[in-house]
């Protein structure tokens, strides 16, 4: 057996966890009270200097401390925005981008390495799922964008290549770590989890009590188009899915956005915006809190994938959805295409990395 799969995962472990292990290795508790926040921000166990020479030793032998690194790295010659090809430790590789806004940097990462939920537009499916991130690799991607960046990143979208509700454990785990105090202390109110509608893991989420923001992938307004282009519509309709998101909203009270990716000739007709925003105020606002539920669309003129046929809606029906959306009371906004110069839609680089590999 590969020696390397026993060892524990340093950067996953909760504080409770670290002290545990640190105890266990016949040290006092406060020695791994040192370490965490050091961890949290990029600084292996090898490289502390208020730690001894012993525990490094004794600590190497039975865990490890891994940062992905830098495979590729486009940036942007129009806005900054930043996009990595992270390898990690088993020379797998995942993305990321950093955006550059006002109130600060927004970093979308990656949940899993490659996706199996088949959505039929995206790059990140075409080759199924390879395996899960740990949470280490999801808290890794922020932590090396910072460092090779040389700036505080503040909000996250896990919006990149994966589906996180699929990953459901590490990804409740990363969320508890990346929040922590002690650690990269990134406000939930910061933080956006986009998914393409696993109704048990919108439900289980509810329960967690992180008051981070959820965007739900909705792409269709009727059920026949959404299961052609999503295949989790067939088990989770799309009324099961806003009844879900009805619920989410019950317990938490967080607002939730929807994505709706925008296809020329496939669910982009003045009559699919209509649908949609019949759909939407008849699942979510009943007529005692119409006002009360904030619902918010945000349109994405689809990004072309080269295995795939399908292109942007044009101007004229991306503004005129927008404006049926906003006359039936629903806020729509056009999503600003940052980094447009480099925008490989996400998984295009990795699967064009993969490619020349093989
Ligand atoms: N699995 C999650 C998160 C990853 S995808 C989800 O489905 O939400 C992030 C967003 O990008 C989703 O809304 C997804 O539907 C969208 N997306 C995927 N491929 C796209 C493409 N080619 N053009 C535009 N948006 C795309």
């Amino acid at each position: 057996m590969d020696q390397t799969t026993t060892k524990k995962d340093l950067l996953s472990l909760l504080p409770e966890e670290l002290c545990a292990l640190i105890l266990s290795l016949g040290e006092p508790k406060y020695r791994a009270e040192q370490m965490f926040s050091p961890m949290h921000h990029g600084i292996s166990p090898e490289e502390m200097t208020n730690i001894g020479k012993a525990l490094k030793g004794k600590l190497s032998e039975v865990s490890y401390y891994f940062l992905p690194t830098v495979r590729r790295k486009l940036v942007s010659a129009i806005d900054g925005t930043v996009k990595y090809l992270f390898s990690l430790r088993d020379g797998n590789c995942v993305e990321s981008v950093v955006m550059k806004y006002k109130h600060g940097n927004t970093i979308c990462i990656s949940s899993q390495v490659g996706c199996r939920m088949g959505c039929t537009f995206c790059a990140s499916t075409i080759g199924g799922k390879v395996r899960d991130l740990l949470p280490s690799e999801m808290l890794g991607q922020i932590i090396a964008a910072e460092r090779d960046m040389g700036e505080r990143i503040s909000n996250i979208v896990m919006m990149g290549i994966g589906e996180p509700l699929d990953n459901y454990d590490n990804v409740i785990r990363f969320l508890t770590l990346v929040g922590h105090e002690k650690g990269l202390n990134i406000g939930y109110r910061h933080i956006s989890l986009s998914t393409c509608g696993l109704v048990s893991g919108i439900d289980k989420l509810a329960r967690e009590n992180f008051p981070i923001t959820l965007s739900i992938s909705l792409h269709a307004s009727d059920n026949e188009t959404r299961s052609a282009i999503m295949p989790v519509n067939k088990k989770w309709s799309i009324e099961e899915l806003l009844a879900a998101c009805r619920r989410y909203y019950g317990v938490t009270g967080r607002r939730i956005s929807f994505e709706y990716t925008l296809i020329a000739g496939k669910n982009d007709s003045p009559e699919a915006a209509s649908n949609l925003a019949r759909l939407l105020n008849s699942a979510l606002r009943s007529p005692k809190d119409s006002a009360t539920f904030p619902i918010h669309v945000n349109l994405i003129p689809v990004n072309p994938v080269t295995e795939t046929d399908f292109s942007a809606s044009d101007q004229a029906a991306i503004d005129r959805f927008a404006a049926i959306l906003e006359k039936k009371g629903i806020r729509a906004t056009v999503r600003r295409r940052l980094g447009s110069d480099i925008n490989a839609s996400c998984g295009q680089l990795r699967r064009a990395e993969e490619q020349k590999d093989t």
